[in-house]
């Protein structure tokens, strides 16, 4: 029979006072977990040595492959070069910070062994290690997201989740260049189930992401996914413009009943002022959207590999 693989995926940038502690505690865990697996490292133009550690990791152990980036194209690029690489009957992102817990690995296996489901994802039962203010932006956006977009994602669900290859398959058919992962990986659909744990600190080094970062993800996000806060300005458009044509009707007949009347500098000003923000909004809204599209209709390539470790001519792709 053909015996099943794993391809364990981890986008690596500046990492490197992480790795080792990360490959002792993924080998460690993965010794109790009966399945053949390959750990694929993608360093993502990392500053500092993380390179040089994962080479000798990947000249230790067979099982650990490296693939590095030209520069640092960013988490949702390095994700996409690691499921292209993945040769796994399942795959299963993790962070490098080990802030999802490899224990769990086990676990998913087995429900993906069932044949019950294809995705098994891991859920944040709590988030009591971000901040107050982490949490309430981060219940915000998957609020508004899930009701904007056709696709559902799933609340403090991370990258970290078990995928079966039909669900890779179909993933790596999406071309579009601005990749939002969360939503690509749900994209697909196919049967679910869900194991909770509790998210630990990053066991070192910092977050690469700030608000900034955080806030143009979550706007990459939802333009990826839905065109519904343009389809807005249409229909404030049309509750403005009725509003008007009824005030027009009443100053007309205003001034037909009671003479001319010339007063009314205040409410014109507030009127223009709200338009021309209302308008300026949705221009900026719309450019986001083209914006976009011109990113698409480059069609740059969504991130260059400079040189790999661990693999063999032919599962270059
Ligand atoms: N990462 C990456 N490229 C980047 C930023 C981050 O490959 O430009 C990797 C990082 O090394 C880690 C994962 O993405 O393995 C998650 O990053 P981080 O822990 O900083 O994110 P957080 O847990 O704060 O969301
Ligand atoms: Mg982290």
């Amino acid at each position: 029979m053909h015996t099943q693989l794993l391809s364990i995926l981890t986008p690596m940038y500046n990492e490197s006072d992480g790795v080792d502690h990360f490959f002792d505690t993924l080998e460690h865990c993965m010794q109790a977990v009966p399945i053949d697996y390959e750990i694929i490292c993608v360093n993502d133009g990392s500053a500092d040595d993380t390179l040089e550690r994962l080479r000798r990791h990947a000249e230790r152990n067979p099982r650990i492959r490296v693939i590095s980036l030209t520069r640092n194209f960013g988490k949702e690029a390095a994700m996409t070069a690691a499921l292209d690489h993945a040769r796994g009957d399942a795959v299963l992102p993790i962070d490098a910070d080990l802030q999802d817990p490899p224990e769990l690995i086990g676990e998913m296996v087995e429900k993906w062994r069932t044949g019950e489901y294809e995705v098994v994802y891991a859920k944040r039962a709590s988030r009591d290690t971000d901040s107050l203010m982490k949490r309430k932006t981060a219940h915000w956006f998957y609020r508004l997201f899930n009701k904007m977009s056709e696709i559902h994602i799933p609340e403090n669900v991370g990258d970290f989740r078990l995928m079966d290859r039909r669900a890779v398959e179909a993933i790596k058919q999406l071309p579009e260049k601005d990749r939002f992962m969360k939503g690509l990986f749900c994209w697909p659909g196919f049967r679910h189930t869900v194991i909770e744990f509790d998210r630990q600190e990053r066991a070192q080094g910092e977050t690469k992401f700030n608000y900034w970062k955080l806030w143009n993800f979550a706007l990459s996000g939802i333009t990826s996914f839905s065109t519904f806060p343009i389809r807005i300005g249409t229909y404030l458009g049309i509750t403005v413009s009725f509003f008007a044509f009824i005030y027009a009707v009443i100053v007309v007949i205003k001034t037909l009943t009671t003479g001319v009347d010339v007063p009314g500098y205040a409410s014109t000003m507030v009127v223009i002022l709200f338009l021309g923000g209302i308008q300026l909004f949705f221009l900026g809204l719309l450019g986001e959207y083209v914006g976009r599209i011109y990113k698409e209709v480059k069609n740059r390539p969504i991130y260059l590999v400079a040189s790999k470790w661990g693999f063999e001519e032919s599962d270059a792709s």
